[in-house]
């Protein structure tokens, strides 16, 4: 595995942390970034493309397209649920 050692590794929000990670990298598969491949039925990750079947239907019903859980408006459209101050 290549990347940060764990004890270089930011905190995470819980959602994202509670994400499977991937093998290669270890990190947090957002559900966006789950590709699946129409003729074998096969999920991969690709880190590089957004799957905007994914995004738009978590977008529709309000929910994080990191982590996939329920967060309202400030969450649908940030990047680590931040709030304002
Ligand atoms: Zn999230």
């Amino acid at each position: 595995m290549t990347g940060p050692t764990p004890a270089a590794r930011p905190d995470l929000p819980a959602g994202l942390a509670a994400r499977p990670r991937d093998a290669r990298r270890g990190l947090p598969v957002p559900p966006v970034n789950v590709h699946t491949d129409p003729t074998t039925g096969t999920s991969t990750v690709d880190f590089t493309n957004i799957n905007t079947t994914v995004s738009t239907e978590l977008a529709s019903v309000r929910r994080c397209s990191l982590c996939g859980t329920e967060g309202g408006y400030w969450e649908r459209s940030s990047a680590g649920h931040a709030r304002p101050s």
